[in-house]
């Protein structure tokens, strides 16, 4: 919260300054429209980046050398059951941030994603993408009841959160933090609900990859499920190296 409590005294200090020196101007007015603008693209690029670490700390890249690819979305009945294949094949440790309500849905895929080594986060119960609009009693009722589909699942709390679409606020940052919810960004976003041509993603990521990456894919998207094979294994050429099974539960500390 430190950055949003700065960007609001940068902003008191320049309407402070602005009537200061030009009281008695017209230019008073054009002082004070700057000085609301900035304030504005400010709080906005803390709302929607949470790489700035705005309102509250996230991680977003590793420290490790080695790169995360992380799932939101599901699980699905279609695609997560294939992208667990291929992560077994490959010896690689996922993290999937899940939704609350699709989890009640497909408990045996939250299980056997558990079961397969992978790390399970709270994406909240429904996925709200206004949830950033809504009351904190709201943001809190959301992240409890997702912390409580997958706790009946699999007998235990998450300790990693990723808020829907990434968008945080100060509400955001109060429950998390009486939460003790570590939440957890991306350095690499995929842009698989975007991307339409299989090849146009495969090259734009390999491209942008490099070690220490958190990657953000979908669980639920054929796209990611049909390029997550050849994306894998040309990001080895490249001398990726991601979080193997057996790494410890620590991923983001070391
Ligand atoms: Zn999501």
């Amino acid at each position: 919260m430190l950055k949003h409590y700065l960007n609001i005294l940068l902003f008191i200090l320049n309407c402070s300054v602005s009537f200061y020196l030009f009281k008695e101007s017209n230019f008073f007015y054009y002082a004070l429209a700057i000085s609301i603008f900035i304030f504005v693209v400010i709080l906005s690029c803390g709302v929607l980046f949470l790489k700035f670490n705005y309102f509250l700390t996230a991680t977003t890249s590793l420290k490790n050398g080695y790169c995360l690819l992380t799932f939101d979305d599901g699980p699905d009945p279609i695609y997560t059951p294939q992208i667990l294949k291929v992560l077994r094949e490959e010896n690689i440790k996922a993290l999937f941030f899940i939704i609350g309500k699709k989890a009640l849905e497909n408990p045996a895929l939250v299980k056997q994603i558990q079961a397969e080594g992978h790390l399970i986060g709270n994406h909240t119960f429904n996925h709200n993408i206004f949830l950033s609009l809504l009351p904190k009693k709201q943001i809190l009722k959301e992240i409890h009841e997702g912390d409580e589909a997958i706790q009946s699942i699999i007998n235990q709390s998450t300790m990693y959160f990723r808020p829907p679409i990434g968008y945080t606020n100060p509400n955001y940052a109060r429950v998390l933090k009486k939460l003790n919810l570590n939440t957890i960004g991306w350095s690499l976003r995929s842009y698989d609900t975007v991307y339409k041509q299989e090849s146009k993603l495969i090259h734009r990521l390999i491209n942008a990859i490099k070690k220490n990456d958190i990657v953000l894919f979908h669980d639920n998207l054929e796209i990611t499920n049909n390029i997550l094979p050849t994306f894998i294994r040309l990001a080895k050429e490249k001398d990726i190296i991601f979080v193997p099974l057996s790494y410890n539960e620590n991923v983001f500390n070391d």
